[in-house]
């Protein structure tokens, strides 16, 4: 059984979006060759117009990362916002790894001035319990401590969307992360399980990574412009281009990123 095809409202929705893309004259991508993966892959380098486009200069400043987690999580110090990983429906990184962060491959996260979304670049199909997505988050962190020539330090992406549409941490925020090249600074970085030039994400997925979003941007104060896409900094297929699609609506004028 696949729990994951949704044959609801969600594709009518998303036709629509296809729809008004369309006549905003974006996705201007359906000509270049996509190829799978995160970290690999090439797209046309075309951007769409009619939608905000992202903002990329590097001297925004950013907000400051929230307090430092308690022990035992649970909230913030008094004063303080509440600690993201433990916030509810965040499921901690002790759900799926006891290794930490080699901390000694990267560098302290100093604010959060931008956010950037990602797609796994491996299709998903089958079951999402939680014990198989705590599998495979470790799975991704093994191969990208064990990358040549430059092996991460820990998972490379901050938050993880599986399709179920349950948000997990992944490396924490107080770590500068691993997944734009030369633009991790103040970066968080958010990946979404499956790959979405084969596949669409679930309608669990996108409405989580909608609210996640949202809360984020509030949280730090970030415009729909500084809320990207992979493809935007580097030359690469992610976040396939049915992600990449419903970002550029979510970003437009008319959507829910410009209106968080
Ligand atoms: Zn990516």
């Amino acid at each position: 059984m696949n729990g994951f095809t949704n044959h609801n409202s969600q594709d009518d929705g998303r036709r629509e979006i296809s729809r008004r893309d369309l006549l905003n004259g974006g996705l201007l991508l359906g000509a270049a060759a996509l190829l799978a993966g995160c970290q690999s892959g090439v797209t046309s380098a075309s951007g769409p117009t009619g939608v905000v486009w992202p903002d990329m200069r590097g001297d925004v400043k950013p907000a400051p990362l929230p307090p430092t987690p308690a022990p035992s999580g649970g909230g913030a110090p008094s004063g303080g916002r509440p600690v993201l990983a433990s916030s509810p429906g965040v499921i901690p990184r002790s759900e799926w790894t006891p290794y930490g962060v080699i901390a000694e491959r990267t560098r302290p996260m100093t604010g959060i001035g931008r956010i950037t979304v990602h797609h796994e670049g491996e299709a998903f199909y089958g079951s999402a319990e939680r014990s198989t997505i705590a599998r495979r988050l470790a799975n991704i962190r093994a191969g990208h401590i064990r990358r040549r020539p430059e092996p991460f330090a820990d998972i490379g992406y901050h938050y993880i969307i599986d399709p179920a549409g349950r948000v997990w941490e992944g490396r924490p925020l107080r770590f500068q992360g691993a997944h734009v090249e030369k633009n991790n600074e103040q970066n968080m970085g958010i990946m979404l399980m499956g790959n979405f030039d084969a596949q669409r994400p679930t309608a669990a997925q996108l409405s989580s990574l909608e609210g996640f979003l949202v809360d984020q941007m509030r949280r730090y104060r970030l415009p729909a412009n500084r809320v990207y896409t992979h493809q935007e900094f580097n030359r690469t297929a992610c976040p396939g281009r049915n992600l990449q699609q419903w970002m550029l609506a979510m970003r437009s004028p008319a959507g829910a990123f410009a209106r968080a």
